[in-house]
């Protein structure tokens, strides 16, 4: 086993690591940027080393600081956690020439099923179905001329993809060449690579992914699958596990084709095959993520494994102990997301200081965070706090759940997304578990203080997007003085429900 483990990464996930590390009795170092000095991840680590400026390309991004930072500790082991370098093949190459272990997939397999474009070849030729579209990347004609076979609407995406960036939605010739533009220099931007492919836009579909382990000795199990339709612009924010609609059958089946794919790869260590499902339950390959995700812990709450702690046994070369036919989800847990953004205000981030913090805790309840009362949520970064996961019997006891730790949390100093859940899980559809993709977006769009904003609306200059957000705000607070008829939402006597609201708003903003 490894003796000291470099954690090449911050907030809540290095926390996650770092705890695994500890429960392991494996020491852990943890890396920071200039900004991050005093963040949670440092305060817990065994040994911290400091890696550079606050912008990421300068930290975080570094493979030779990471390399010299693991030699200079003496650690055995890397781990690259979720984001920044974690699906770049750059890093296992690098951590193999300096004879550390890296703690994910090999290079080989990070390409041969990382690029969104070369995972859709490999699933083709392993008889798994995929949404359909090209398999290359394209030119603009050639694209074109496929969209005008297959029929409007169409997806455009870039090969590099990752985060809904150099992604756009093409209704029509009339947009098509402005979008190809757009999605292409957003795609640069984001990525250094503007290379987009193409695919049939699927309407209302769910978003369902199957978390798999593989070892380095040929056995690769299915530890189930992931709900992660309730996004907000193609980004999740809620997660579940089971799925509401996964019958034994379909998990079996989407489990095989997850498997099969990563086989045909050469996938060693965790990973996840995403799908898009449709209304009649057909299954379409989306794209693999090559590393730890975000939502790892809903499906730890159902199968009662610890991810990370198998993807450090699988990395120093241990069997994985169990079958996958073995596995049965357990009751239900749903995740979070909790950001430091504003609802209110298009949902821009809101970093600051953390002045007061209350966390949810008792039965059934995970906070998985990275901050701390008196730290400063920096500007640099992804503005996730934590996440906030709950387990029950049931979906209705797990919500019931989470809705009480929602209640009991509570922040001051920043504005966060924590009233968007309180609101979502009242509505009635998602208590039934009749979510989309877009349902988060078209529920946004009803309700205009909370609103994302179209598609369009981004793309317009911040002014007017300022602009709509003041009104938005001040439809807000009219509304919250408003009694609701929000009792039928959910079958109970809530009279309270907007003015609780309300004074949570305002305890929020309380400096
Ligand atoms: P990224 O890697 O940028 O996050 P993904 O390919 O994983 O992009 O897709 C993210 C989300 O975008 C999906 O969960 C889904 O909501 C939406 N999406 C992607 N492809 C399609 C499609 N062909 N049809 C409908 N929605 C899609």
């Amino acid at each position: 086993m490894f003796k000291k483990i470099l954690i090449a990464n911050r907030g809540e996930i290095a926390v996650r690591i770092l705890r695994a590390c500890r429960e392991l009795g494996i020491e852990s170092v943890a890396v920071f940027s200039e900004v991050d000095r005093k963040s949670l991840h440092v305060r817990l680590a065994d040994q911290a080393y400091p890696i550079g400026p606050a912008p990421s390309r300068e930290s975080y991004l570094r493979i030779d600081k990471l390399i010299d930072a693991a030699h200079r500790t003496g650690c055995d082991a890397l781990h690259p956690g979720y984001g920044f370098l974690a699906e770049n093949p750059a890093l296992p190459r690098a951590c193999s020439e300096a004879g550390i272990t890296f703690i994910g997939p090999p290079a080989e397999a990070m390409e041969a099923l990382g690029s969104k474009t070369a995972g859709r070849r490999l699933a083709r030729r392993v008889e798994v179905p995929t949404v359909p579209g090209t398999n290359d990347p394209t030119g603009k004609s050639q694209a074109l001329a496929l969209a005008q076979s297959m029929g409007y609407p169409v997806l455009l995406k870039a090969v590099a993809g990752g985060g809904g960036k150099g992604m756009r939605l093409v209704d029509s010739d009339a947009e098509f060449a402005s979008a190809f533009r757009d999605a292409a220099s957003e795609a640069m931007n984001a990525f250094g690579d503007e290379r987009l492919y193409l695919e049939k836009y699927l309407e209302r579909p769910r978003h369902i992914e199957i978390q798999i382990l593989a070892d380095a000795h040929g056995r690769v199990v299915s530890l189930g699958e992931r709900e992660c339709s309730i996004q907000r612009r193609h980004q999740k924010v809620i997660e579940e596990a089971p799925s509401p609609v996964v019958t034994p059958e379909l998990r079996k089946k989407m489990s095989e084709a997850a498997v099969r794919l990563a086989r045909a790869g050469g996938y060693v260590n965790a990973g996840t095959m995403e799908f898009l499902v449709d209304q009649s339950l057909n299954f379409y390959f989306l794209e693999v993520n090559t590393r730890l995700q975000v939502e790892h812990p809903v499906t730890e709450q159902v199968t009662g494994l610890d991810l990370v702690k198998l993807q450090i046994a699988i990395a120093a070369g241990h069997r994985l102990p169990f079958a996958w036919e073995a596995i049965t989800p357990r009751g239900h847990a749903m995740e979070v997301r909790l950001y430091a953004e504003d609802p209110e205000n298009n949902f821009f981030p809101s970093p600051g200081k953390i002045l007061s913090r209350h966390t949810p805790a008792g039965p059934g309840i995970r906070m998985d965070e990275g901050v701390y009362e008196g730290w400063t949520v920096p500007n640099d970064y992804d503005p996730l706090l934590g996440k906030l996961i709950a387990w029950g019997n049931s979906r209705e006891e797990t919500i019931a759940r989470l809705r009480r730790a929602l209640g009991e949390y509570a922040i001051t100093g920043i504005r966060t997304n924590a009233g968007l859940f309180r609101r979502i899980l009242e509505e009635p559809e998602f208590l039934r578990g009749e979510i989309h993709t877009r349902w988060l977006d078209e529920l946004l769009r009803k309700l205009p203080a909370a609103s994302s904003g179209t598609d369009a609306e981004d793309e317009v200059n911040s002014n007017k997007a300022r602009e709509a957000a003041a009104i938005a705000a001040a439809v807000w607070q009219s509304r919250q003085n408003m009694p609701q008829p929000s009792a039928a939402s959910s079958g109970r006597e809530e009279p309270s429900r907007w003015t609780t609201e309300g004074r949570r708003e305002q305890l929020d903003r309380t400096p």
